[in-house]
């Protein structure tokens, strides 16, 4: 294994931890300086005290304090912005915000996450197959990279002080560069991987930095080379690994450097294994829960320490503890130089413990595993691997337990949902022939050309919030919310009235959030009090559980639908959450194929579907904004995943009628991956953000002779800016000359929920007006 002392490795680590506090203390903390309601020196005392007690509380749970298995893994924002901040990557327009060394402090760090008037935040994007999203940085040729900030020595340091050994994590160099994009003066065939030369050195002086101050380990996360959807070529990747850990462990020597441990969570190192594992780091952490332990030795192993992740880091079952004993058993036999137990990924897509959660069912509760629990799981494997099977097994026939306890459970299984999916036949995931479809639909829907239309949800104002917070706390009756709700309904139909939008949505004020409205009414899920998970910067969710078979006990959207189409002489859409986007953003049960619970779903979705058809609407809507974001990492997996996502859709949608038009929404711009899978949905209507991009993916629907219609979206609803009609217009025209006139639908890049009515209400008077300029050039 490793030749000195101080490279000891622990048998048992976790790759990170929640960093938002058990009860969101650093979310309250930053938007209060953010608000200007506290000073940056309050926020970091509150940051450090949430350091302190993590480390104690990783401490009580069994991880040891002199060997570094506690990770320092802290972040006020994002671990990547973390990293241009530590690396000086700050992009030129906020040149002021920098110090000489050329770091931020918290106020400049806050501003590049958010923006300030016109200078634009960093742009924010999906964190791998996750649901977390993190900070793109900009990196160009003239870029210049130093040694900014050394906000992990001191976080470090602040362990060490407390008597803590812990292991600092930083994103790696090659993972950074391949995550960040070009700046915009960078001359055509740049690419950020280019700059590798030029990072690698601040790097090797972090480490040194952190080996003077005591630091044993570091963790550099590359999960890039997971992945094969990033910018940069495999080749390339892979040559960038090899150059970059020459530098930092060949030519950087111990004890001038702390010794390495790159982590690749989120997928299988593939062909990244073998290179990794032949160069100098001391140690390699894989994904043993989306990714396998290697069947064979792979060469260079034997000098390294093996961190192998059976415990998932990503979800919230409870682990087989006897079965991921075999999987580290298994690893020994390859001859690593030593085998340590970890966990899949950083634990921060978790909440953080499933003690507190009083009001879930306790047998429900006891299948589950929060981070805190996950830790447990470590250390007693971690035990399972130095002492033996026997010193471990009470727990493991405990954990046996629970998962036979699961699998036995009334409601995991039910023999008629099953039966039901088992006896469908290709006809339940078929509709008829588009051609007759969109002749039916013209002669009953009489929609004029460029027909106008938003995505669903209207501004959820502080009385919409205060309203459901009352009747959540049995302040208001069913009865007295209902009408509340109601009276939304009517003002957000009087008002698209009013601006003239042809076809109408009731605003959805009743929806708390998409995928929880639907997972509250839905046999089979459950809801937590408290477990969030951050989502981005100081945002959090809280996902339902989906533990059993999915049916829907009673009809969940029509009254709402019906009672808003009684309001109106227009076209009323129904508003459906869609099965992969209810499975993306919820915790899913592992015990079966994704594709059978997202057919369970669907089946659900089907029958409110004929009950929404049946109340008279004509149109309905079933959002997958999360479509793109579950799609497999690695190419070889595309196929399978876009088969049974797509199979899911249809099968909520193709019981309809001829005349019944389904609409779908999206909410991403880089079409031309899954032109495919958008094809194979076979929505009569799409609607798709195109607003930023200015109507780039037109191009893609128009080469891929895509023969269905489309509303690329007019409006940026990211932004609080009102477009003017003329702008507006000219993304028309601009859409009018791309593709087939009656192919085109018009409509706002995604809900509206967010934004303000002042915004809002002038926009989409914007738009109708500068519809109405296009259709009289028609
Ligand atoms: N119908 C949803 C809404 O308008 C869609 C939201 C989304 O795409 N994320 O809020
Ligand atoms: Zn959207």
């Amino acid at each position: 294994m490793t030749d000195s002392p101080a490279a000891t490795f622990p048998t048992g680590t976790v790759l990170g931890y929640p960093r938002i506090g058990p009860n969101r203390e650093l979310k309250k903390a930053i938007e209060a300086f953010w608000a200007g309601r506290s000073s940056a020196d309050e926020v970091e005392a509150t940051a450090a005290d949430l350091r302190r007690r993590t480390r104690a509380r990783l401490a009580e749970l069994g991880l040891p304090t002199d060997v570094p298995a506690i990770p320092s893994a802290f972040s006020f924002y994002d671990q990547v912005l973390d990293a241009a901040a530590v690396v000086g990557a700050i992009p030129a327009r906020f040149a002021d915000l920098v110090d000489e060394r050329g770091g931020v402090d918290l106020a400049g760090y806050s501003t590049v996450a958010r923006g300030r008037g016109d200078d634009l935040p960093l742009e924010m994007t999906k964190w791998f197959d996750t649901n977390y999203h993190y900070l793109v940085p900009e990196i160009g040729p003239s870029t210049t990279f130093r040694y900014a900030s050394d906000r992990p020595v001191r976080e470090f340091a602040e362990g060490l002080a407390d008597g803590v050994q812990t292991r600092p994590v930083v994103v790696g160099p090659v993972t950074f560069l391949a995550l960040a994009k070009a700046t915009e003066d960078a001359p055509e065939g740049f690419s950020p991987i280019d700059r590798l030369p030029d990072l690698v050195p601040v790097y090797a002086e972090l480490l040194r930095d952190l080996a003077a101050a005591g630091a044993t380990w570091v963790q550099l996360d590359e999960p890039a080379l997971v992945s094969d959807s990033i910018a940069v070529p495999t080749e390339q990747l892979l040559a960038a690994v090899v150059e970059t850990y020459r530098a930092l462990a060949t030519e950087l020597a111990r004890p001038e450097r702390p010794a390495i441990l790159v982590a690749a969570p989120y997928g299988d190192l593939g062909a990244a294994l073998p290179v990794l594992a032949s160069t100098d780091v001391e140690a390699v952490a894989i994904d043993a829960v989306k990714g396998q332990v290697p069947s064979e030795p792979v060469p260079g192993l034997e000098s390294k320490t093996l961190v192998v992740g059976v415990v998932d880091g990503h979800n919230i079952w409870r682990a087989d503890l006897d079965a991921k004993l075999a999987v580290l058993e298994r690893a020994e036999v390859i001859g690593a130089g030593a085998v340590a137990v970890g966990t899949s990924t950083n634990l921060f897509h978790v909440p953080h413990d499933v003690d507190v959660e009083t009001q879930l069912d306790p047998t429900l509760r006891s299948w589950l595993a929060f981070a805190d629990q996950k830790v447990r799981e470590v250390v007693t494997l971690a035990e399972g691997i130095t002492e033996g099977r026997e010193a471990i097994h009470e727990q493991l026939l405990e954990a046996s337990d629970a998962v036979r306890s699961r699998a036995g459970a009334p409601g995991v299984v039910r023999p008629e949902v099953r039966d039901r999916l088992a006896a469908l036949d290709a006809d339940a995931f078929r509709r008829g022939d588009f051609a007759a479809r969109k002749a039916a639909q013209a002669e009953r829907l009489a929609l004029p050309p460029l027909p106008t239309t938003t995505i669903g949800s209207f501004p959820q104002t502080p009385d919409i919030r205060k309203a459901r917070a009352a009747f959540g706390k049995g302040e208001l009756t069913a009865e007295q919310y209902e009408d509340e709700m109601k009276a939304e309904i009517r003002r957000v139909v009087e008002l698209q009235e009013r601006i003239g939008l042809d076809v109408l949505v009731h605003g959805e004020p009743e929806r708390n959030d998409m995928v929880q409205y639907f997972a509250e009414n839905l046999d089979g899920f459950a809801v937590t009090q408290h477990g969030w998970v951050q989502s981005y910067g100081s945002r959090c969710t809280r996902p339902s559980i989906l533990w059993g078979d999915v049916s829907r006990p009673a009809p969940i959207t029509v009254a709402w639908s019906q009672y808003a189409q009684q309001q109106t002489s227009k076209w009323m859409k129904g508003m459906l959450t869609g099965p992969v986007t209810i499975l993306a953003w919820s915790f899913v049960r592992d015990d079966q194929p994704l594709g059978d619970t997202a057919n369970q779903v669907a089946l659900a979705l089907r029958d409110e579907i004929a009950d929404l058809e049946a109340a008279g609407i004509a149109i309905i809507q079933v959002d997958e904004p999360a479509i793109r974001e579950l799609l497999p990492l690695r190419a070889e997996d595309h196929a399978a995943y876009l088969d049974w996502s797509v199979a899911a859709f249809r099968l909520a949608t193709s019981g309809v009628r001829e005349d019944t038009q389904v609409h779908t929404h999206l909410c991403y711009s880089e079409f031309g991956e899954i032109m495919g899978a958008i094809d194979g949905l076979d929505a009569d209507v799409t609607s798709i953000e195109a607003a930023r991009s200015k109507m780039e993916i037109l191009t893609d629907i128009a080469k891929a002779g895509y023969p269905r219609a489309v509303g690329p979206g007019v409006y940026d609803i990211h932004s609080p800016r009102v477009p003017s009609q003329d702008e507006v217009r000219e993304l028309l025209s601009e859409a009018v000359n791309t593709i087939a006139v009656d192919q085109l639908w018009v409509n706002p890049d995604c809900g509206l929920k967010t934004r303000r009515y002042e915004e809002v209400t002038p926009s989409l008077e914007h738009i109708i007006g500068a519809t109405q300029a296009v259709r009289a050039t028609l």
